[in-house]
């Protein structure tokens, strides 16, 4: 890449008149030469010794010396003995000499005319030089950075290509080291470099469940397995920043509120200015791209950067209160004014002519802002590139002429839509035709991240796939950044191997590196572990990411529902085939302990999870059976005026709502109620749901037109209703509280608002106090609920004006994406008896004089030690739990005796449960449990379910265990279950106890 960063160089220098940079398309500059002898002659190690030395020179960098160390570190791991590292060749022994540039000048090795990220391997004498350009300013121990290390890449280079090492990802498990107790080289001459020029990777963890961890396997440190993945695999050292540079000028600080036409205006006539924000896309602000203000501030912006003038000579005030650059968007010669995320559309009477006019105009319009500035600075012999992504909406090509200085990044699914044909082809026309509208090459930006498709624990391994496309496209790009946000690392490890291996050299054939890793990694037990690599791949990519839909908006992929996973995808055959492969591969790889280790080390990163992921569905599955509502007769006439007043209403059963998942996970505490109540006749449903609100004058509602999505950023209640949990549509009402109503179909491929409920719907307000949705919805227009039986969920978004509150978000059941597997039961018709002989299971009785809950005279109420805390604010189900409390030397209790309980009989025992900070003391049988106990004489007369005692902070948990009661029961004393919180500081909350007869 030398001549292209000589370009930069001068052109950011000023010496080359703007007008005449050539357009941005880099490509190898120096040709990739490999030499190496017949003759070993050379003798690095005999007999385990290793004879010769590493000499870094006078002036070594950061870089050099890291580089030497990575060599005395790999090398003698080969050879069995490390060799010294000097500073002064001793003439007696072989020696690598390290970043040596003068030396390398002696040699007549043109490192000026190497290019970026490349080096050279020579030999003479007794004496190999590897040497490239470095730079003094990065420090690799601490990171890979954006600074040059040719040296380092020699280093590596070296080791793979003359010392047989692999650097599969940064453990022992993944790095292949071949032993020579004896070893020669030949002579070498290599002068290498990338076919690629921009390589770059990034992953962090991400999950559905709303934890960031990146699961890295037993002593893999997250930080410095990236930043080694980086090193070994080479990757790129220009950074070429390119994502949302407009979000990243402090605009909302600087016009937020003195050029509030900057922004883009919505439906409501409000400006996305930073100011209530309602997503994080909104923070930094939306624009208004017809704004000729706008684009004088953004272009004066780039002209001040990209002639090298500091932040303050244009108040770039960030919103950290500071004036900077950030050089993760701006970095010379570099500007990048790619529009936030999402880029809202501009509802100002300019755009919206443009939006009304279709996708084409679109995308003109916003490239028109972008190629105006580029044209001026470029008319204004400006240095350097504009870099802009082509994406969302202006990811098609626009029909207006692309400036020289402007440097496109192209965004497309990549390795990941391999087995969605109809979609690649369309990214690989779209690549094409860019390449033509350019005259250049353009680079990729690919997602094989799990952000958009989370699915926990199931392996996102797809090296093969990653491999052929880069492969496959070489030829078209200078580039690609590789996103991998992923759950577990080592899913993604493979991947990123292969993106290193392609990106560097594009002829490289995907299957032979393969076979060639499992033959190295698992001996005898290669094949099946390329057996195995090619399920979880085919799994990934063909079964899970390929249903791609066509739909009015274009293709949209559809991810199968958990239910399709476990059943048909990873069904119980699937996953015990796959199992008894990992067995058959630790049987293979036997004989060689390093192979079998690797065996089970893969067994553990990758097949683990997927174990864990199952019981986890499983046990979720069978939990949401605690959300089973019962939908009774109306014994009369139903009048929808907002008062939930009629009889029949009275009678119905009461459902709770509960915060919504992921929004107060510190605190799971409702701040107001909310109840739902169900009704039906013959021909229609019935829904009423009464929302505790003290603040009724502060409810947001704005004016809408039927049928508008944005109806949920209002204050309002939704109804969620399906056939079952495997149905892959689902009816969604939105009730806003002012009466405004949104009813939508939710299919796969999107949503359709051409369904209509032809509902009847009436709020109703009690000011100050609450306000009630009443609703009737005719059961022909739910064609989908036939039966007895269907599911459902309800969930309420309090959004007030003016307002302090905490919580904005409750649902009726406690899962976070709204589809049909995560909805609750509805049965049509009265509630059975509940089989569980504990009583008041839900607490929703009262407290009877300060120490009993249920009914006076009742032989089952619940009794505490001390006063018992029913708590209304944090529960589960029927809007109260038990909460316990206890110090270093009290108990506290909730027990109820077991007037039914029989012998000899199994029983089930469940309940939620939900811990803060509680911790253990010295006291015997500190901290919190549960016990049953039988009353009979003899032996098991005690049982305790929770299996030991428990301590620490612990979300809403629901336990499950099963017994069989002894022969003898209730002969001593009283049967009773117990909670116990002893003598252990904390809190703890128990909900929804049931036990029940298994028959
Ligand atoms: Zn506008």
């Amino acid at each position: 890449m030398k001549l292209f960063l000589s370009l930069l160089l001068l052109s950011a220098a000023g010496m080359v008149s703007a007008a005449d940079v050539p357009r941005f398309d880099p490509k190898p500059v120096i040709e990739r030469k490999i030499s190496l002898g017949q003759e070993s002659s050379l003798v690095l190690a005999q007999d385990g010794q290793a004879l010769f030395e590493i000499v870094l020179p006078a002036k070594a960098t950061r870089v050099d010396r890291f580089a030497a160390e990575e060599l005395a570190e790999f090398t003698g791991k080969i050879i069995g003995s490390k060799p010294a590292i000097t500073d002064q060749a001793s003439g007696t022994v072989p020696a690598f000499i390290i970043g040596d540039r003068d030396l390398a000048l002696a040699w007549e090795l043109p490192l000026d005319q190497l290019d970026r990220d490349g080096f050279f391997i020579q030999t003479k004498g007794n004496q190999v030089l590897i040497v490239g350009n470095d730079s003094a300013q990065l420090d690799p121990k601490r990171s890979a950075g954006w600074y040059e290390r040719g040296t380092l890449n020699g280093v590596y280079d070296f080791l793979e290509r003359v010392g047989g090492v692999k650097f599969y990802f940064p453990s022992e498990y993944g790095i292949i080291i071949p032993k020579r107790k004896d070893w020669s080289i030949p002579e070498i001459s290599v002068t290498d470099r990338p076919d690629s020029q921009f390589r770059r990777l990034y992953c962090v963890g991400v999950s559905f469940s709303g934890d960031k961890t990146l699961h890295m396997p037993a002593g893999m440190d997250a930080n410095d397995t990236r930043r080694l993945t980086e090193l070994r695999l080479r990757m790129s050292t220009l950074n070429i920043p390119n994502c949302h540079g407009l979000a990243k000028l402090g605009l909302v600080q600087r016009f937020g509120e003195t050029h509030p036409e900057y922004f883009a205006v919505q439906q409501n006539g409000k400006r996305i200015n930073g100011t209530n924000p309602t997503n994080s896309h909104e923070i930094e602000g939306q624009l208004c791209f017809t704004n000729p203000g706008l684009k004088e501030e953004i272009y004066q912006d780039a002209e001040a950067f990209l002639s090298g003038k500091p932040a303050t000579s244009r108040n770039i005030l960030m919103p950290d209160g500071k004036v900077w650059w950030n050089k993760n968007y701006f970095s010379l010669p570099f500007f990048n004014i790619m529009p936030n995320d999402s880029n809202y559309r501009c509802f100002c009477p300019d755009c919206a002519k443009v939006y009304d006019a279709g996708p084409q105009a679109i995308a003109d319009h916003v490239w028109k802002f972008k190629t105006d500035i580029a044209k001026r600075l470029q008319e204004n012999n400006i240095p350097g590139y504009i870099t802009v992504m082509a994406y969302s909406n202006y990811r098609i090509i626009p029909t207006m002429e692309i400036p020289k200085n402007m440097i496109v990044h192209l965004a497309v699914t990549g390795p990941w839509n391999e087995g969605a044909e109809k979609l690649q082809q369309r990214d690989e026309a779209l690549l094409e035709a860019w390449n033509q509208k350019l005259g250049a090459k353009t680079y990729l930006w690919t997602y094989a991240e799990k952000v958009m498709c989370r699915i926990d624990g199931i392996p996102s391994f797809t090296p093969k796939a990653v491999g052929t496309f880069f492969h496959r496209n070489g030829s078209k790009i200078f580039g690609a950044f590789l996103e991998g946000e992923v759950d577990y690392w080592m899913f993604h490890s493979l991947n990123f191997y292969v993106f290193g291996k392609v990106m560097w050299d594009n002829s490289i054939d995907v299957n032979q590196l393969l076979d060639e890793h499992c033959r190295l990694m698992y001996g005898d037990g290669a094949s099946t572990m390329r057996e195995i690599y090619s399920t979880l791949e085919k799994h990934w990519l063909i079964d899970i990411r390929s249903d791609v839909r066509e739909t009015n908006l274009g293709f949209k992929a559809v991810t199968p529902s958990l239910h399709e996973i476990w059943t048909k995808i990873y069904s119980p055959e699937e996953m015990a085939r796959i199992g008894n492969l990992f067995d058959q591969a630790a049987k293979e790889a036997s004989a060689d302990q390093e192979c079998a280790g690797r065996v089970q080390f893969m067994r553990n990163a990758l097949w683990q999870p997927v174990l864990d992921a199952r019981k986890a569905y499983e046990k979720a599955d069978n939990d949401r059976e605690t959300w089973h509502a019962y939908m009774l007769p109306a014994s009369e006439k139903i009048t929808i005026d907002g008062t939930l007043n009629e009889k029949a209403w009275e009678t119905a059963p009461v459902y709770w709502m509960i915060p919504r998942a992921g929004y107060v996970k510190a605190k799971d505490q409702v701040e107001v109620h909310t109840r739902i109540k169900m009704l039906c006749d013959a021909d229609n449903f019935y829904f009423g749901i009464a929302a505790d609100e003290p603040h009724t004058d502060k409810m947001v509602a704005a004016e809408r037109k039927k049928d508008e999505i944005e109806l949920w950023k209002d204050n309002l209640v939704e109804l969620f209703l399906a056939a079952d949990r495997t149905s892959p549509t689902l009816y969604q009402i939105m009730l806003g509280s002012n009466g405004n109503v949104t009813d939508l179909l939710c299919l796969p491929e999107g949503l359709d608002s051409t369904w209509d409920s032809n509902l009847e719907y009436q709020p109703g307000v009690v000011p100050g106090k609450m306000w009630v949705a009443e609703v009737r919805i005719p059961r022909s227009s739910l064609p989908d609920l036939k039966g007895q039986e269907f599911v459902a969920n309800f969930t309420r978004g309090r959004v007030l004006n003016g307002a302090e509150f905490a919580l904005p978000y409750y649902t009726w059941i406690p899962f976070r994406r709204q589809n049909s597997e995560n909805c609750g039961t509805v049965t049509i018709g009265n509630a059975p008896e509940n089989p569980s002989i504990i009583k008041y299971g839900d607490f929703a009785e009262p407290v009877l004089n300060k120490r009993f809950l249920g009914e006076w005279g009742s032989k089952s109420n619940w009794f505490g030690d001390k006063l018992l805390k029913r708590d209304t604010e944090i529960f589960r189900t029927a809007g109260a739990s038990i909460r316990l409390e206890s110090d270093e030397t009290t108990v506290d209790t909730l027990t109820q005796y077991l007037s039914d309980l029989k012998p000899n009989t199994r029983y089930r025992l469940s309940f939620f449960a939900r811990m803060e900070e509680v911790s253990k003391t010295g006291a015997v049988a500190s901290g919190f449990y549960a016990n049953l106990r039988f009353g009979g004489e003899g032996l098991n007369q005690t049982w305790n379910p929770l299996s030991q005692t428990m301590a620490g902070t612990m979300d809403w948990r629901r336990f499950e265990a099963e017994v069989t009661s002894p022969a003898s029961v209730a002969v001593k004393h009283k049967p009773y279950l117990q909670f116990n919180l002893r003598c252990a500081p904390g809190k703890v909350w128990i909900d929804h106890v049931e036990l029940v007869e298994i028959k």
